[in-house]
């Protein structure tokens, strides 16, 4: 039996994990399942699978999680810190799918018990990449994509040796907008941004991909993980997203992961590795595809892409530093504060902030200083957008 954790476990990530797990309960013992305001769906989950412990991030709802699961002897606990400590209980794998800087904390913790981490949240690694390979190799810990992109190019180089890769494609559909005019895209509405033409995502990551911060986070999280310069990577529009990226060798030769947009493949993939195993996803029929197609970025339409680079130059922290901005722009965006363009600006200046105030982004990477530099680009995303509020950027 394979002790396995889900943060994030209500989450689409998630609940895309537990319905995989769901198909072979006797292959897996359920050590705790952690999730946010929706008590109902984490206490069913955590009742079917029979989990040990589950967890809801929010304080106030500790006695709606006990009712909720009243009966099962299932613990429950609550807040930020018991999120943590589920990371640390024993386990084989762990699913990391909370959504946002607030996975880098549980992750790290997650890791400090060498476990296997399956990473779905690409932002801890945007965040604090450095910090989180150097203690998956203290603690002989094994980081694992679950990133669909991610996963295919750990996939395309089975068996290869990094010197001889040129290149990383790392494909993006053009989210909800890609054939809008650009003025049309200033007016933009939430729930326009929140509809994905293939991907069936959480509400943050698919408006992330109408304004590309997603495909922005994914070049550095490439960058992170496999280690590869700034210049080898590059993003590709394939509306169709069927391919997930490319790798590059230096024979010429170009290995491409095919597949039907679903993430439980990426998930699958990494909860059998090393083996591969039967998964219940779609398969393709090419001829019934007929035809791919593909199209460079373009930059005008896209500033997260050029903002990407910026950060990958700046290096240190200007990862924690974006990400907390554009988070925080985000939310601006869902509550109607700023318009779906002004995302980038409110970006866009913070880092600038940084970059005047000389050596800030440069301290050492540590949790403590992720965290305060995590909390001074909202606070000045949050001034930025106050600023201008009324009035378009
Ligand atoms: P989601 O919004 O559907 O779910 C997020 C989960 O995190 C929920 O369980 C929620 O309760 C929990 N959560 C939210 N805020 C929290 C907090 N402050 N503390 C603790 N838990 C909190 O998100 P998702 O789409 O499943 O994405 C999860 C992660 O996976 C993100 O990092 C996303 O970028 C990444 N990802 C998602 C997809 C996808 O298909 N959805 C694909 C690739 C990568
Ligand atoms: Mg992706």
């Amino acid at each position: 039996m394979r002790r396995v954790t889900i943060l994030g476990a209500t989450g689409s990530i998630g609940q895309n994990t537990i319905d995989l797990i769901r198909r072979e309960p006797e292959a897996y013992d359920v050590v705790a399942l952690t999730g946010g305001a929706n008590i109902a769906r984490l206490a069913e989950d955590a009742r079917a699978l029979g989990a040990e412990l589950a967890v809801t991030a929010y304080e106030d709802r500790l006695e709606d999680l006990r009712a909720a699961l009243a009966g099962s002897g299932i613990a429950a606990a609550a807040g930020s810190q018991a999120v943590i400590e589920a990371a640390r209980r024993p386990a084989d794998w762990i699913m990391s799918a909370i959504v946002g800087s607030a996975g880098l904390a549980p992750g790290l913790a997650a890791l400090e018990q060498g476990t296997t981490l399956a990473l779905a949240n690409k932002e801890s690694l945007v965040c604090a990449g450095a910090l989180m390979l150097a203690t998956a190799r203290r603690h002989d810990a094994r980081i694992l994509p679950v990133d669909s992109e991610h996963s295919a190019v750990f996939q395309a180089l089975a068996g290869e040796e990094m010197t001889a890769v040129e290149r990383i494609v790392i494909t993006a559909s053009g989210g909800a907008f890609r054939d809008w005019p650009m003025d049309r895209l200033a007016r933009a509405t939430v729930a326009e941004a929140s509809s994905h033409p293939n991907w069936d995502m959480g509400q943050r990551i698919t408006i992330d991909s109408a304004s590309m911060f997603n495909k922005a986070l994914e070049v550095i999280e490439t960058r992170e993980f496999f280690g590869v310069r700034p210049e080898q990577i590059e993003v590709l529009v394939h509306p169709e997203s069927l391919i997930h990226a490319l790798v590059g060798f230096n024979d010429g030769a170009l290995m491409a992961h095919v597949g039907a947009p679903d993430m439980r493949h990426a998930i699958g993939y990494a909860l059998h590795w090393p083996d591969r195993r039967a998964l219940p996803v779609p398969r393709l029929d090419l001829a019934q595809v007929g035809t791919m197609t593909f199209r460079a970025p373009d930059e005008a339409r896209y500033p997260a892409l050029r903002l990407a680079r910026a950060v990958m130059d700046m290096g240190g922290l200007a990862g924690a530093a974006f990400n907390a901005a554009k988070e925080r722009g985000l939310d601006g965006f869902i509550a109607g504060r700023i318009g779906f363009l002004d995302m980038a600006t409110v970006v866009e200046r913070v880092l600038d902030r940084f970059v005047t105030q000389g050596d800030r982004l440069n301290a050492a990477m540590t949790l403590d200083n992720v965290l305060q530099t995590d909390h001074v680009a909202r606070i000045w995303a949050d001034e930025a957008m106050t600023e201008r509020a009324g009035e378009s950027f």
